[in-house]
């Protein structure tokens, strides 16, 4: 694996690499690789594709200081990981390299609806930095396809507007499914700073958007969200919301809709640890 810290490295390596015709995969990550990262890893060297991952703690996408702060950071043991799941180049660039006039002059995009609900509600200009980094990303790489995770639901649908705002009508954007713990806790970097004792709490999460599929024929979305919010509340959770919404378009719904797709979504605070799922159904 090739490790590249600078764009005009990168630049140079990639088009030395499109003259050879090879379709470029890539998985954008913030580091502190898991399983769920790696499955994207996999499915872009199923789809033949020659493998470029970045890893970048983008300060822009943070709302919460502290959140950003405490990050986890660890660089050795995610060069290990991507060498044994098959990638071909890492990049590793600093804060400078991606805004080197200062993140102002970076362009952003506007999501509409997309950024005043759910998550843009809750983290507000998360997905105005969402959009300047990977939107920067997508330039300097100029992939074929994209690898996302449904993990961050609200994120995918973000991330195919950005595609189509950019006008990048050849880029494939591949959503690859969740990746869990044995108990359903969704993989995610932020599980690292759980205590044993949050931990074993964590599987709640899931176990609520099952309960939310599995009563769509027999209870109404209001019962069934008031439980969840209190067993979550139980557990020792500060819920932030328990939702559910049209696949589609994340249009918030009342009430289970008989013929569409529906997605639960959940954002909950353990120890100021926040975490989030979905379920789509
Ligand atoms: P992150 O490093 O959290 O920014 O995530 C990088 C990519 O990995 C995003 O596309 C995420 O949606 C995806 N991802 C994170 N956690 C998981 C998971 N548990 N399963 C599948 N994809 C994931």
């Amino acid at each position: 694996m090739v490790i590249f810290k600078h764009v005009v490295d990168l630049r140079k390596y990639m088009s030395a690499l499109r003259t050879k015709s090879a379709k470029v995969g890539f998985v954008p990550t913030m580091g502190a690789l898991h399983e769920g990262h790696v499955s994207l890893i996999r499915k872009a060297k199923t789809d033949d594709t020659f493998v470029i991952c970045s890893i970048f703690i983008n300060p822009t996408q943070f709302n919460d200081k502290s959140d950003f702060e405490k990050y986890p950071v660890t660089t050795e043991d995610d060069i290990e990981m991507l060498i044994n799941a098959g990638c071909d180049v890492l990049f590793l660039p600093s804060v400078d390299e991606m805004y080197p006039g200062g993140a102002t002059t970076v362009r952003g995009y506007d999501f509409g609806f997309l950024e005043q609900t759910l998550e843009g509600v809750q983290r507000p200009g998360h997905f105005h930095g969402v959009g300047q980094v990977v939107g920067r990303l997508l330039e300097i790489v100029e992939p074929h396809y994209l690898y996302l995770g449904q993990k961050d639901y609200q994120q995918c649908m973000v991330i195919t507007m950005l595609v189509d705002l950019m006008g990048l009508k050849g880029l494939n954007v591949v959503i690859c499914p969740t990746v869990r713990e044995q108990d359903g806790l969704a993989m995610s970097s932020r599980n690292r700073r759980l205590t044993e004792t949050q931990r074993s709490r964590a599987g709640v999460i899931y176990q609520c958007l099952v309960s939310i599929e599995s009563k769509r024929e027999s209870s109404h979305f209001s019962i069934v969200q008031k439980e969840c919010m209190d067993l979550l509340s139980t557990k020792g959770f500060e819920v932030e919301y328990v939702a559910l919404a049209e696949a589609d378009t994340l249009q918030p719904a009342d009430d289970y809709l008989k013929d569409k797709a529906m997605v639960a979504l959940i954002a909950a605070k353990i120890g100021g640890i926040r975490l989030i799922d979905n379920l789509v159904f």
